[in-house]
């Protein structure tokens, strides 16, 4: 058939018509940028559980940094660019570094997501990353302060806002791998608790999943994601869609 053919162009006419139509009603791939990297945790497993997983129901564009090395402290060249959150639909924080405490480089980070920036979601030692500082911006773009963590066991995961766009549907009765318990000491109060869990130590209930409004930008925080197998749980990367969609604007 040559190209020229009028059911070829017809065809491709439509193709043409079917894929803008598509994009108007928000189905082009989302961009995401997973920033991960740092002490204690398997982060290039993590990052490819991560990327894979959540692709299996959604397009998702990656782009992946890992750098930084496997330690408490760090400043990747990334943030060096004021406007490195630019261009993408939303970021994932999945790194651990405790001990930098750089003002600037803290707030260049914050920056990103600050008044009219990217969303986030932030998973496990990113509410650990930065805890040496004195300044609280990092966790007020979080929503919650931590410092600490109860020991390793599995932990039952009691939803509190089922109707919350972000877990409506979500599998009410999650118990899960090993996994470390965060102690949350302070909740903002721009944060919503979608989800709690019980420290074994003395029964108090510790947010696990929550949202936060960062000067009008979505974040979707869970402090879960220590070990491999979390990464391997279906219902942990069900969570980490859910909250990468829902931070998007995607619901
Ligand atoms: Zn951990």
């Amino acid at each position: 058939m040559s190209p020229r053919s009028p059911l070829l162009a017809g065809l491709l006419l439509a193709l043409s018509a079917f894929f803008s139509a598509s994009t108007a009603v928000g189905a082009a791939p989302l961009k995401a940028l997973l920033i991960t990297g740092g002490c204690c945790h398997n982060y290039a497993f993590q990052a490819q559980a991560l990327t894979e997983g959540v692709n299996q129901t959604v397009a998702v564009q990656w782009t992946v940094i890992n750098e930084g090395g496997r330690g408490t402290r760090a400043q990747i060249p990334l943030y060096d660019n004021p406007d490195w959150a630019k261009g993408y639909d939303v970021v994932v924080h999945n790194e651990c570094f405790a001990d930098t405490a750089d003002e600037g480089y803290i707030r260049r980070i914050v920056a990103g997501h600050g008044k009219g920036g990217t969303p986030a979601v932030v998973i496990h030692c990113a509410m650990h990353s930065y805890r040496a500082a004195t300044i609280d911006d990092w966790r007020e773009f979080l929503g919650v302060t931590s410092r600490r963590h109860d020991h390793q066991s599995r932990y039952p995961v009691k939803v509190v806002a089922p109707e919350h766009p972000a877990l409506a549907g979500f599998k009410p009765d999650w118990v899960t791998p090993m996994d470390e318990l965060y102690i949350i000491e302070k909740v903002w109060p721009k944060t919503t608790v979608l989800a709690v869990s019980p420290s074994e130590r003395d029964a108090k209930e510790h947010a696990v999943v929550w949202t936060n409004d960062y000067l009008g930008t979505r974040v979707f925080g869970t402090t879960y994601g220590h070990s491999d197998d979390t990464f391997r749980d279906p219902t942990f990367i069900d969570l980490l869609t859910r909250g990468l969609l829902w931070a998007a604007g995607r619901r």
